[in-house]
């Protein structure tokens, strides 16, 4: 597939107060394609001065955007979910182009990535309040939802379009501004979002796009402006961390969407064939670069050697390639450190006792390449046990009860998705109870829905995106009391 026609009409400057224009000095940064190494195009790169002037657009047009009627802000997105679904050929082309994944897949993003504009357009006209009397009888409580203020979105490279859909899509809904960073990796596709948003009718001002080679050149001085009232960041614990410590500072709402260790539980009397299925889709999605990714899969001993068999089949069998190319089932990693770091988890999980089912090793040549993989056996002193491993690598372990495996479960710091199969439900559900994540696929392995709460627990992160909770991080609540008589 070609994709230069698109590329040659993409808008790739710093997009602020509705203009397009260059970075300050011209500067630009380069977008490879991770499965060729070639050069895509280049890109503005952002100063902080450009960072500035973003975050004072988005300061300027709040009121005068909070101030628009709810069934506007829907409108708006309602055309941009139409005008996603009709552009999805070609916005999924460029997101393959810069980030790897097959083409169905990222065309399954987009729509995924669309939905949750609908769903918020759906959600922008039903923001209630509630008109109560305090219990003495003697004071009217009249209590309403207001947009939180200029909102500062931090977006990584693994999902390009939905990370950004799911927190523009509430933040219009709601009212509030933005200033917005895309990952250096994959800003092509946010940028034709952008295009998307400026076409539907979003007002100058609303969505401020700055991409950058240094995210801290340009998100410090967001954080630090006095203009943004909530900072919402999707990416790694490490990097969620330092964030929430300068959020800290001028006391600013914060949601944060961050790493996962996500456990797949596979009990006895689990359907295997609906568990294989399940951890394909669990561990092979976005070629294991998902947040929500199968990290650990612990299964009943009386079950595992059947399992991991048929994994290790289907796993192995599946073609690996350009996501550009017809029948590609799993694209590169994003780059040479993913890459690289995936090498050395199954090198050490290997050199400590794992044996290897399927794949093992990256391949040479162009691109950054490695063979889906099944390990067995993996010892519990294996850095694979504990760290995200963001690849098409799926390591089991086996388990004998309940506890043995709630306990693996629970054994990480993180707390993101997690997935269960059982056929007995009332097993299931207490398992589910029990396990510390905030999202559970129970006999299925996909969680991610524009209509369910997402996110997690513990070091996986603060708040939730999209469901009915989504729009309530960008809304703050203010009463008006009054004598009663
Ligand atoms: P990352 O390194 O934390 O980067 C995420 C975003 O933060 C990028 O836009 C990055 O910019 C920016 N960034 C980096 N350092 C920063 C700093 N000091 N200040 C402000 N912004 C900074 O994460 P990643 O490697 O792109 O993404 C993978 C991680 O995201 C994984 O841990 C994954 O689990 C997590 N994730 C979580 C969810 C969820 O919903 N919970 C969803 C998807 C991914 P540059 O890339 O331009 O440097």
């Amino acid at each position: 597939m070609d994709i230069t026609p698109i590329i040659d009409k993409l808008n790739t400057g710093l997009f602020i107060n509705g203009q397009w224009r260059d970075a300050e000095g011209g500067k630009t940064i380069e977008v490879h394609n991770p499965a060729t190494g070639e050069l895509i195009t280049t890109v503005a790169d952002g100063s902080a001065a450009d960072a500035d002037e973003a975050i004072r657009a988005a300061g300027e047009a709040q009121a005068g955007w909070a101030a628009t009627a709810p069934r506007e802000r829907a409108e708006i997105l309602r055309r941009a979910f139409e005008l996603l679904i009709e552009r999805a050929d070609d916005i999924a082309a460029v997101m393959t182009a810069e980030m790897g994944k097959p083409f169905a897949e990222s065309k399954g993003e987009v729509t995924y990535g669309a939905e949750f504009f609908r769903w918020f357009s759906e959600e922008a006209v039903r923001v209630g309040g509630d008109y109560t009397q305090s219990t003495d009888g003697k004071t009217r409580i009249m209590v309403s939802r207001e947009p939180v203020g200029p909102c500062i979105l931090i977006t990584p490279w693994n999902f390009p379009l939905a990370m950004g859909t799911r927190k523009i899509g509430p933040a219009i809904a709601a009212g509030c501004t933005m200033v917005f960073k895309p990952a250096k990796l994959t800003p092509l596709t946010s940028l034709m979002l952008v295009d998307v948003l400026k076409e539907a009718g979003l007002p100058d001002g609303v969505l401020n796009v700055v991409t950058s080679d240094s995210a801290r050149r340009v998100v410090t001085p967001w954080m630090e402006s006095g203009i943004a009232r909530k900072i919402t960041f999707t990416g790694s614990t490490e990097v969620g961390i330092g964030l929430l410590k300068q959020a800290a500072d001028s006391v600013m709402k914060t949601s944060m969407e961050l790493g996962g260790n996500a456990p797949f539980v596979v009990c006895e009397d689990a359907d295997l064939d609906k568990a294989v299925a399940g951890a394909v889709l669990a561990k092979m999605r976005n070629g294991g670069e998902a947040c929500t990714a199968a990290n650990r899969l612990f299964v009943h001993s009386s079950v595992a050697e059947e399992f991991s068999t048929k994994l290790a089949e289907k796993i192995g069998a599946m073609k690996v390639g350009n996501g550009l190319d017809e029948g590609t089932e799993v694209g590169p990693l994003v780059d040479q450190d993913s890459l690289d770091k995936v090498e050395s988890l199954v090198n050490d999980a290997v050199s400590k006792g794992a044996k290897v089912l399927t794949g093992g090793k990256k391949r040479d040549g162009a691109g950054y390449f490695f063979d889906p993989t099944v390990i067995t056996d993996v010892p519990k002193d294996s850095e694979i046990r504990t760290t995200e491993i963001f690849g098409p690598v799926a390591p089991i372990v086996t388990f004998d009860t309940d506890e043995e495996a709630l306990a693996l479960a629970n054994e990480t710091e993180y707390g993101l998705a997690g997935y269960l199969f059982s056929e007995n439900i009332e097993r299931a559900l207490s398992l589910a109870e029990k396990l510390e994540v905030g999202m559970i696929g129970l006999n299925t392995g996909l969680v991610s829905n524009p209509a369910a709460p997402f996110g997690g627990v513990k070091m996986s992160g603060l708040g939730r995106e999209g469901g009915r909770v989504g729009i309530d991080e960008f809304l703050e609540v203010k009463y008006v009391a009054t004598p009663r008589s």
